[in-house]
């Protein structure tokens, strides 16, 4: 390694709009430093070669994003329990003697949203997660951890919900269903989406009664990419419809504790961004 400053970043493709720099630079000052934290732009091909880059230039801690979070779990020499489970990494610590040891803060991070910050009684909630990318992988155990009564997938590919469920191994309280049935599946009062539609420019086009009366509708990504999410759950008549920004700061708190053993605040780092957001 160099002997150049820590360094840290955000791996994702693409990866230029991320707020991650922001809110690490903001977590920084609470404990009256800075971070030199940056956005790398790598394809999945490329990231191998572009983490071991960064290693040499000194990169000691980084998150990991779409659509890269499977090569960052292969990239490591360690993993945590949950990433283990999980099989995606979003968070990487550089080892002492060389390596890296990957973590999952999405989905503990999913779920401090929806419980702390929103007040949802995740024990009493039937969920359809949209999705089985590194998003969905990431969310699913947690949300089973947090005591969810039952989860359904669907992905637009079917048999990568198919091995997520396999996975997970649950077949009591984890069903799978066909993107394409989904109006014949009942209805579920937490239907979160986990795809990377709104990201990439692609519609996704559900059915309104899947969303159970005074049900709520979260989708992982914010502003400019929920906005279809958000505007079917509301026309089908969510109680609540929430976008991941709190997510991405929880997920963020928890990877800054990584990397430097304490825990910033959250709140008014969401505060801020939320209020740049509607303005
Ligand atoms: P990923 O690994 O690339 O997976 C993409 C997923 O989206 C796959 O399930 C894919 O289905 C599906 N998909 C893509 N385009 C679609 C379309 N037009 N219609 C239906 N499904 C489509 O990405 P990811 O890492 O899981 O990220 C997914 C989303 O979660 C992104 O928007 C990301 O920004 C967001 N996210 C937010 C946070 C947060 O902290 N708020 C954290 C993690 C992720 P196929 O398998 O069929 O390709």
């Amino acid at each position: 390694m160099s002997d150049a400053a820590p360094r840290y970043a955000v791996f994702g493709h693409p990866v230029a709009h991320s707020l991650s720099p922001r809110i690490h630079r903001a977590f920084a000052a609470q404990f009256g430093g800075d971070i030199d934290y940056r956005p790398i732009d790598a394809p999945p091909q490329a990231f191998a070669a572009a983490l071991a880059a960064f290693r040499a230039e000194g990169g000691v801690g980084a998150n990991v994003t779409l659509p890269l979070k499977e090569r960052a779990f292969a990239a490591c020499a360690q993993v945590s329990d949950y990433a283990a489970r999980s099989g995606v990494v979003n968070t990487l610590e550089a080892l002492p003697g060389g390596g890296w040891r990957g973590h999952n803060t999405d989905g503990p991070g999913l779920v401090a949203d929806l419980t702390a910050r929103h007040g949802l009684d995740l024990r009493a909630r039937d969920v359809l997660l949209l999705g089985a990318g590194g998003a969905a992988q990431g969310v699913a155990y947690a949300l089973l951890d947090a005591g969810v009564r039952s989860l359904t997938l669907a992905n637009r590919t079917p048999e990568r919900a198919d091995a997520l469920a396999d996975r997970i191994g649950q077949p009591g309280r984890v069903h799978v269903r066909y993107w394409a049935d989904l109006g014949a599946s009942g209805s579920y009062n937490l239907v979160i989406n986990a795809t990377a539609a709104g990201v990439t420019g692609g519609a996704i086009d559900l059915p309104f009664g899947i969303l159970a009366p005074r049900g709520t509708g979260y989708d992982l990504s914010y502003a400019q990419a929920a906005t279809g999410f958000l505007a079917w759950a509301r026309a089908a008549g969510a109680e609540q419809a929430l976008d991941g920004l709190g997510m991405l700061v929880e997920q963020a708190a928890l990877a800054y504790a990584v990397w430097f053993g304490r825990r910033p605040e959250s709140e008014p780092v969401y505060a801020a961004l939320r209020a740049d957001l509607d303005r």
